[in-house]
């Protein structure tokens, strides 16, 4: 498995703000900083690291990409607990961590446009994502016996909007944007439908949990890949051609 370094506690969106830094050194380089929110970092062989190989000044044009063995000396890896109880992200630490100069994908200096085709493939990936829980929403309105005006109505809504992402081939951001905004009312409308019993469930495989763990975990598909305000951003400046 491989992870994804590039967020940093000070660099998310703003991405280009990044400071974990990658310096020469005779037989490669050598890392050092932090970065954060690494999902399946503890799980991973390998991370494709995002880092700073010029001066802060070049923004994106003075980072590199580089493929590092997650058990190389020097790095630390520290889960973090989420609202959903899991810990799917981590912090990683990386001090003073030797790289052979053959661990630099591509040129140095051209992370950039490698960061944001896997960030757009992502986006892309995140399209997918949840296909089988819209299934089981499906089975929950089924099981509930006869919906309110409100519910089908919310329930008729979702399946339209499901249906034109089905069909249209929305570029990544609006894509990514769409079903995130999608898994939000799908996920609302899971817990609603299940009432009471939403409120109170423990952390066992039930249908209960389960739903629970989408609605949590829906909140976070706004902000992995890029934060809808971002897509927003990009569909505004670079579909539309808005000005800044
Ligand atoms: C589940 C999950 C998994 C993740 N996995 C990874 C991973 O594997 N690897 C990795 O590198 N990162 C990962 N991330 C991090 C993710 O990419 C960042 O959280 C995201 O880019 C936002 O950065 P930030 O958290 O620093 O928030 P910030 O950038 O600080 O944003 C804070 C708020 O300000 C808004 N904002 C910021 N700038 C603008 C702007 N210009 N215009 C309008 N609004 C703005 C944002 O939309 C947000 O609401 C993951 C995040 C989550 C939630």
């Amino acid at each position: 498995m491989w992870c994804q370094l590039f967020s940093e506690p000070e660099a998310g969106s703003d991405l280009a703000a990044l400071r974990t830094t990658a310096t020469r050194v005779d037989d490669g380089y050598l890392i050092e900083g932090q970065k954060v929110w690494t999902s399946f970092a503890q799980h991973s062989a390998y991370g494709l690291l995002l880092a700073r190989t010029g001066p802060a000044e070049d923004r994106h044009r003075g980072l590199s990409l580089f493929l590092l063995p997650m058990d190389a000396p020097g790095v630390t890896v520290r889960p973090l607990r989420e609202i959903t109880g899991g810990t799917h992200f981590n912090e990683v630490f990386l001090d003073a961590v030797a790289l052979p100069t053959s661990s630099l994908l591509g040129v140095e200096g051209g992370g950039w446009a490698a960061a944001m085709f896997t960030l757009g493939n992502e986006r892309n990936l995140s399209t997918q994502r949840s296909r089988p829980r819209w299934k089981r929403l499906h089975e929950l309105a089924g099981g509930s016996g006869a919906l309110d005006a409100v519910a089908r109505d919310r329930l008729v809504r979702l399946a339209i909007a499901e249906e034109l992402q089905r069909v249209g081939s929305l570029p990544g951001s609006a894509a990514k944007l769409v079903r995130s905004q999608i898994e939000v009312m799908a996920s609302q409308l899971a817990v609603d439908l299940l009432g009471a019993a939403a409120t109170a469930h423990d952390d066992s495989a039930t249908e209960v949990a389960a739903a629970v763990h989408w609605f949590l975990g829906a909140r976070a598909n706004r902000i992995a890949g890029g934060t809808d305000e971002i897509q927003r951003n990009i569909i505004a400046e670079r579909i539309l051609g808005l000005p800044r």
